[in-house]
C-alpha cells in the first residue's frame, strides 16, 4: 500500500517538477504568470537606503538620498515576482531636511494613488531619522484603509552588507499583506513591524534602529514571511484631511533639563509658535521658570501641550502638574515629535475650520478618543 502511495507521489512530484521547468522557461521570471500580482507604487524620498558612500569606500561617511528610485527597487529582482510596481521618485533628501511641505504634498500622493488610481498598497522608502515624523504626519492625514509601509535602512548602498534590499523586500511583503489592511500606516525596519503612533528611533547605530514606546512591534517580517501578533484594533482612524497647499502653523518643541529657563519658551512664542510641546522631564514635568513662562504663552493663545522626554509611558493630565489650572494639554503616549504634528494639524483645522473651535476638545484629540470623521 505505501509502496504504490510512494509510487504514486514520486510520479507526482516528478510531473510536477517537468511542468514548473516548462513554465519557468516559458514565462522567465515572473513565477506568478497568470495570477494578478498586487499593484504598488513605491515612492522614494532619499534617507540612507538610497545614501552611496562619499570616499570610495565601503565604510566610513556617505550622502543621504543619492541613489535613484528605479536602481534602489531593480536592485531587488525578487520584487517583481510578487509585486506590480511603478516606482516615483518623490524627493530625494536626507529626512533631516524633510519638512511640512513636502508632507503635506506626500499626503495628496499617496491618497490620490490609494482612493483615485487604485493602487492596492504604498511603499515610501525614507530616511531613519525623521521617519517616525512623516509616517505619523501620514496616519492622520490619509484617507485609506490600504497599506502604506514605510522602510529606511541603517547602512547606504556601498556598505559591505547593506540592509536596505532586505528591509526593502520586507516592506513590499507587508505592504501587499491582506493581513495589513486597516492598521493605519506601518514600518517596517530590520524585520519588525510597528504602527506609526507608537514609534521612536531608538538606536543611533544599530540595524534594530526603531523601538515602540508603548505597546511594542505589531508584527514580523522574516525575509518576506510576515506574521501579526493580533487582529488590526477596530477604532476609527483619525483623518486630519489637509490640501497640498496648506502651510502647516509653526509648532516648536522644547526640552525640559535640570535649571532650564523660561526665556527660552518666551523666544519660542516671540518667533510665532502657535503651539509648544514640552519635551518634559519624568511625567512631563519642568522647572518654575518654564511653568511661568507656559503661563505666560497659554496667556497669550498658544496652545501648550505637556509630552516627555522619557521614551516609555503616559503623561497624564493633572499629575504633579495640574493642567486645569495652568491651561496645558497632556499628551498622553504621544511622543514629543508626534504631538508636535497633531497639534500642528488640530491649529490648522481650527484655523481653517472655525466651526470647530467650539466642538473640538484638544485633550480630546490626544486621548485618542475623539476622531474627526474620514
Ligand atoms: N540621515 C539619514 C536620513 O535620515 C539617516 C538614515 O536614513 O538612516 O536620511
Amino acid at each position: 500500500m505505501w509502496g504504490d502511495r510512494g509510487k504514486v507521489m514520486n510520479i507526482f512530484v516528478k510531473s510536477t517538477l517537468v511542468a514548473s521547468i516548462f513554465c519557468t522557461a516559458l514565462v522567465g521570471t515572473f513565477p506568478a504568470y497568470g495570477k494578478e500580482l498586487p499593484r504598488v507604487l513605491i515612492l522614494a524620498t532619499g534617507g540612507t537606503i538610497a545614501g552611496v558612500s562619499n570616499n570610495n569606500s565601503a565604510v566610513g561617511g556617505y550622502d543621504s538620498g543619492k541613489v535613484k528610485a528605479n536602481d534602489l527597487v531593480n536592485a531587488v529582482p525578487q520584487i517583481k515576482e510578487v509585486a506590480n510596481c511603478d516606482v516615483e521618485q518623490f524627493c530625494n533628501i536626507g529626512s533631516q531636511d524633510m519638512n511640512g511641505q513636502v508632507w503635506v504634498k506626500l499626503n495628496e500622493r499617496v491618497n490620490n494613488a490609494l482612493v483615485n488610481q487604485h493602487y492596492d498598497a504604498v511603499v515610501i522608502t525614507h530616511g531613519t531619522d525623521t521617519m517616525e515624523e512623516t509616517a505619523y504626519f501620514l496616519e492622520n492625514t490619509l484617507q485609506s484603509d490600504s497599506p502604506v509601509v514605510f522602510v529606511g535602512a541603517m547602512r547606504p548602498t556601498s556598505a559591505i552588507s547593506p540592509d536596505g534590499p532586505s528591509n526593502l523586500y520586507d516592506a513590499i511583503k507587508v505592504a501587499i499583506d491582506p493581513d495589513s489592511k486597516k492598521r493605519g500606516v506601518l514600518v517596517t525596519m530590520g524585520g519588525d513591524i510597528f504602527e506609526s503612533r507608537d514609534i521612536y528611533k531608538s538606536d543611533i547605530n544599530s540595524l534594530y534602529s526603531y523601538a515602540s514606546r508603548c505597546c511594542g512591534p505589531v508584527g514580523s517580517v522574516d525575509e518576506g514571511v510576515v506574521n501579526f501578533y493580533a487582529p488590526p484594533i477596530p477604532a476609527e482612524r483619525p483623518c486630519w484631511g489637509v490640501p497640498p497647499d496648506a502651510v502647516l502653523p509653526r509648532v516648536d518643541i522644547l526640552h525640559a533639563y535640570a535649571g532650564c529657563t523660561g526665556d527660552s519658551i518666551d523666544a519660542a512664542v516671540n518667533c510665532g509658535a502657535r503651539g509648544i510641546v514640552i519635551a518634559g522631564v519624568g511625567n512631563g514635568n519642568m522647572s518654575k521658570d518654564y511653568i511661568d513662562a507656559v503661563k505666560r504663552a497659554v496667556g497669550k493663545g498658544v496652545i501648550v501641550v505637556r509630552s516627555s522626554r522619557v521614551t516609555k509611558g503616559f503623561v497624564n493630565r493633572n499629575h504633579e502638574i495640574s493642567d486645569d489650572e495652568l491651561g496645558t494639554v497632556a499628551s498622553y503616549d504621544l511622543s514629543p515629535e508626534h504631538a508636535r504634528i497633531l497639534l500642528q494639524l488640530i491649529i490648522y483645522h481650527l484655523d481653517n475650520e472655525p466651526t470647530q473651535k467650539d466642538k473640538l476638545n484638544v485633550q480630546k484629540c490626544f486621548e485618542g478618543k475623539y476622531f474627526l470623521k474620514r
